[in-house]
């Protein structure tokens, strides 16, 4: 059995899903997993926003355009007046839902319930297509089998049990669709695994479920060895191990979900990066496999700050990083890159709501500095601290960038630079050229 997820772009118009119907139209027992089309994330976002600002009038005009474009879908979609009818009816009632919601009180968990339209919508023009090429395919909701902890984290007994169970109640089934996204949280309210969240999902009932792959289909042929948004000429990556894939997803490379490698990687289950626009085209195969001396990526993750510590008394003496981690732990704010000196600390965090709490709590341990608008550049591949020459070509591309922290021998697999927002592309680009030609 496979895990199959394909991502908005995938699903996101009338052709693209007849493309994917196509693509996954004889996958016996496979869970296929889906985004919601392209730009409806945004959209009912938008729409959330609206009740948040009070604005009514503004949330059902965006409902009626959102609606419009669905209706659009549907009738390009399907080929018959009965399936039309049906997913109308459907869609329509989905639509309900949300206009009821847009009445209430803003609040984060009603921005949550209607977020989660787009990949119930999805979902259901996926399955009543297919039905309407004889296929059996059997929609379940992700809202059943996956729920989250009180920390945010997937409760991994309940997905294994429940999604189970699920399969098991419809063994005649073809195939099976599932939404991507969208979980329940510790109290059973809507939830969702943050945004691109898709892919968790897959890597979790692919891992969960012990799959024998999952494949995220999306838009580009496998993970490339840079960021194709700001470098040109990049090439994909054909092997990468899971360490390396999931350095790469959590320093910013758009194609993975941050954590969506760790439950695959924990359970051995090989995942695969396919292309829907060519499914023929090779792609990228993540599983427990290094290659040997091979730079193999870059990613850039933005919007971080550098916080530095700095202190006249012997600052790093035994229990002062205790101190200062403490204080990150008490305000729940992941610390991702970390340097030392005998006078100072710097480290760097992505998440910036609790940072004047936080300034606060460390001025009392010395002299602190802020720097914001910086972006962290992630070297992956085999950089094993034995292996000879790797971090100094790594320098060597950034000669002419200011780099404010380097953190290396945290991993085997990454060297990571800090630089200020506005060298990043001159960056990501150095580093291609003086790596990869
Ligand atoms: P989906 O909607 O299918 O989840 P995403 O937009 O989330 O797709 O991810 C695919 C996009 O990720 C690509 O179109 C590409 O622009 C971007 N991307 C960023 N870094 C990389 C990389 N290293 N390799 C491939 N794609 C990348
Ligand atoms: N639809 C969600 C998003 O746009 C989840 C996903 O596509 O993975 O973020
Ligand atoms: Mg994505």
């Amino acid at each position: 059995m496979k895990v199959k997820k394909f991502g908005g772009t995938s699903v996101g118009s009338a052709e693209r899903i007849r493309n994917v119907g196509k693509l996954i139209a004889d996958c016996k027992k496979d869970i296929v997993v889906l985004s919601a089309m392209s730009g409806t994330t945004n959209s009912l976002l938008e729409i959330s926003g609206a009740v948040e600002n009070n604005d009514r009038k503004r949330a059902f005009e965006l409902a009626d355009a959102l609606q419009s474009k669905y209706a659009a879908t549907i009738d390009d979609l399907y080929t018959s007046e009965e399936y039309k009818a049906k997913a109308k009816e459907v869609i329509d009632g989905i639509f309900d839902e949300l206009r009821a919601l847009t009445k209430n009180n803003f609040s984060v968990g009603l921005e949550k319930e209607i977020v989660a339209r787009g990949e119930m919508m999805s979902t259901n023009l996926m399955n009543l297509h297919l039905h309407e090429l004889g296929i059996n395919s059997v929609l379940i909701p992700a809202l059943d089998i996956v729920r989250i902890d009180m920390h945010g984290e997937p409760d991994e007994a309940f997905i294994r049990t429940e999604a189970k169970k699920a399969l098991e109640a419809h063994t005649e089934a073809d195939l099976y669709i599932t939404q991507g996204f969208i979980c329940r949280n510790e109290k059973g309210e809507t939830d969702n695994l943050q945004r691109g969240g898709s892919d968790y999902t897959a890597s979790l009932l692919g891992a969960l479920l012990g799959a024998d792959e999952i494949e995220i289909w999306t838009d580009i042929d496998g993970m490339h060895n840079n960021d194709p948004r700001f470098v040109e000429g990049t090439t994909p990556v054909r092997n990468l191990h899971f360490e390396e894939a999931a350095e790469l997803a959590y320093f910013g490379a758009k194609i993975l979900h941050p954590t969506c490698i760790l439950p695959a990687r924990q359970h051995n289950v090989p995942v695969r990066l396919l292309n829907t626009m060519d499914p023929a085209a090779e792609g990228t195969l993540i599983e427990n496999k290094l290659e040997r001396n091979a730079i193999k990526a870059v990613a850039a993750k933005d919007n971080i700050t550098a916080i530095k510590i700095k202190s006249g008394r012997m600052l790093l003496a035994y229990g002062f990083l205790k101190k200062v981690f403490e204080i990150f732990e008490k305000y729940e704010t992941s610390i991702d890159m970390i340097t030392t000196s005998e006078v100072g600390v710097s480290l760097t965090i992505d998440n910036e709501k609790n940072l004047p709490r936080i300034e606060a709590e460390l001025s009392q341990l010395g002299t602190v500095t802020i720097d914001r608008d910086m972006v962290i550049i992630c070297v992956v591949g085999d950089l094993e601290w034995t292996n000879r020459g790797f971090e100094a070509a790594a320098l060597e591309a950034l000669r002419n960038v200011p780099v404010r922290m380097i953190s290396y021998g945290g991993s085997n697999y990454n060297i990571s630079f800090l630089v200020r927002k506005e060298d990043k592309t001159k960056a990501l680009r150095l580093l291609s050229y003086h790596l990869f030609n």
